[in-house]
C-alpha cells in the first residue's frame, strides 16, 4: 500500500517499456515489508537534467539509470563511487538528503553471480566477447580481480580503449583483437572461462551466436550476460558440451540486490528477487 511516508526508487531509460527491475524491486520491496515503492520512467537524452534535478526537488530514495543515460549522468550528480568513476557509467543513484552519488552495481553484479556460481577469479585466463558498456564494467572488475583478459570485439578499437583505460587506472595489461573464428580459436584454447557481453543471441536473433559450437569445450565455464532469452543459443551449445553456464539472469538478479541495498540498508531477498525476474521475462514473452 502507498502511504504518506512511502519512499519512491525507478529506473530512468529511454526506452524502457521492456525493463525487469519494477518487478524484481517490488517484489524485494513486499518480500522485507519496506514502505518503499519502484517505477519506470521513460526519460529522452534531452530531458536527462531536468530529470535529475527532480529526484532532488521529490525526494527520491534513489533510481536505476539505463540506456541512454548511463554515462551521460555522471557530470550532473554530485559525487561518484571510485569504481563507478574508474568504469566511467553509472546505474544506480542514492539521494542521500540532496546529495546524489552514483555508483555501477552492473561490475559487483556480475561479480557476485560468478561467486554465486562458485568461481574464483584471480589469475583465470578470461576472454571476454564485446567491448561495449557492459564489457567495460566487468572487464574492469576482472581485472581488479587479478584475472588474466583477453577482450575481443567487432570493433578492435573499443577493445583496446577499454585495455588502455584499465592499464591507465589498475596498471594491468589486457590483450585485444577482432572478434574473429581465428582468434576466438587461439584465445579459447587457453581460456578457463569465456564471457559474452555482446548482444549475439539477444531477443528476438535468438539464433544467433558470437562462437561457433565447435570452438567450445567443455573445460570452459560459459557466462552469457544476455538475460533475454535467459538461456541464449551459446549457452545451450555449451551445455550440451558439458560446460557450467551462467546466465545474465543471474547478473541482473545481483546488480538489483546491490542497488536495493545501497536504498535501503537492508539485505536484499535475492531469493525473492530472482522469482520476481523468472515470472516477469516469462510474462514478457507470452
Ligand atoms: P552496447 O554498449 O551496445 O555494446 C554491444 C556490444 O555488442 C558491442 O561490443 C558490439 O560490438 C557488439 N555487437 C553488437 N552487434 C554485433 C554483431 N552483429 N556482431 C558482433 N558484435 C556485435 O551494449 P551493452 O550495454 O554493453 O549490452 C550488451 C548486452 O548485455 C545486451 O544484450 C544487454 O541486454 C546485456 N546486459 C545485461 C546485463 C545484465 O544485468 N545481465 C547488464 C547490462 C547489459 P561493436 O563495438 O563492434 O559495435
Amino acid at each position: 500500500m502507498i502511504t504518506g511516508k512511502t519512499r519512491v526508487c525507478g529506473i530512468i531509460g529511454d526506452p524502457i517499456e521492456h525493463t525487469l527491475s519494477p518487478a524484481m524491486q517490488n517484489a524485494a520491496f513486499t518480500g522485507k515489508g519496506l514502505d518503499y515503492v519502484y517505477l519506470p520512467f521513460r526519460v529522452p537524452a534531452g530531458q536527462l537534467e531536468k530529470a535529475v534535478q527532480g529526484l532532488r526537488a521529490l525526494d527520491f530514495a534513489g533510481v536505476n539509470v539505463t540506456i541512454p543515460h548511463k554515462v551521460a549522468v555522471m557530470p550532473l550528480l554530485d559525487e561518484i563511487d571510485g569504481l563507478a568513476e574508474y568504469i566511467g557509467a553509472v546505474n544506480t543513484i542514492v539521494n542521500r538528503n540532496g546529495v546524489l552519488k552514483g555508483y555501477n552495481t552492473d561490475a559487483a553484479g556480475f561479480y557476485e553471480a560468478l561467486v554465486a556460481g562458485h568461481i574464483t577469479i584471480p589469475q583465470k585466463k578470461i576472454v571476454v566477447l564485446g567491448a561495449g558498456g557492459a564489457a567495460r564494467a566487468i572487464a574492469f572488475i576482472l581485472a581488479d580481480k587479478r584475472a588474466k583478459l583477453t577482450i575481443l570485439n567487432r570493433t578492435p578499437g573499443s577493445a583496446e580503449a577499454i585495455a588502455r583505460l584499465i592499464f591507465k587506472a589498475l596498471r594491468v595489461e589486457v590483450k585485444t583483437g577482432e572478434l574473429t573464428d581465428k582468434n576466438l580459436k587461439s584465445s579459447l584454447v587457453e581460456a578457463d572461462i569465456l564471457v559474452n557481453t555482446t548482444s549475439l543471441g539477444m531477443s528476438p536473433r535468438t539464433s544467433d551466436t558470437p562462437v561457433p559450437a565447435a570452438l567450445l569445450s567443455k573445460d570452459q565455464v560459459v557466462v552469457d550476460i544476455i538475460y533475454n532469452p535467459w538461456q541464449t543459443r551459446l549457452l545451450k551449445e555449451a551445455g550440451q558440451k558439458g560446460s557450467s553456464v551462467i546466465s545474465g539472469l543471474e547478473m541482473l538478479v545481483r546488480q538489483g540486490t546491490a542497488a536495493f541495498e545501497l536504498w535501503t540498508g537492508v539485505k536484499a531477498p535475492v531469493d525473492i528477487m530472482r522469482k520476481a525476474v523468472e515470472e516477469a521475462l516469462k510474462k514478457n514473452e507470452e
